[in-house]
């Protein structure tokens, strides 16, 4: 995941250390938050409302290989 400072981490919220969690950066700059989750599970959005305070699919990243998030159970 990409360094990121502490007035984004604090906008992000969890997801912001979520294994399931995606970065991406627009070809304008904007910066959005893509839940990896939502592509097999409806429960969970695409684009999550931020700050993300409490989730019940969120995953501490670093667990596994950078930047793959755990499979799904
Ligand atoms: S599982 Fe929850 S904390 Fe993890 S990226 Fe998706 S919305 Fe964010």
């Amino acid at each position: 995941m990409a360094a990121m400072n502490a007035a984004e981490s604090a906008r992000v919220g969890l997801c912001a250390e979520c294994a399931w969690a995606r970065r991406v950066v627009s070809s304008r700059g904007s910066v959005f938050w893509l839940c990896e989750r939502a592509r097999t599970d409806a429960r969970f959005r695409k684009y999550p409302p931020l700050p993300v305070h409490a989730c019940r699919g969120f995953e501490q990243a670093g667990a596994g290989s950078p930047g793959e998030p755990p499979r799904p159970q």
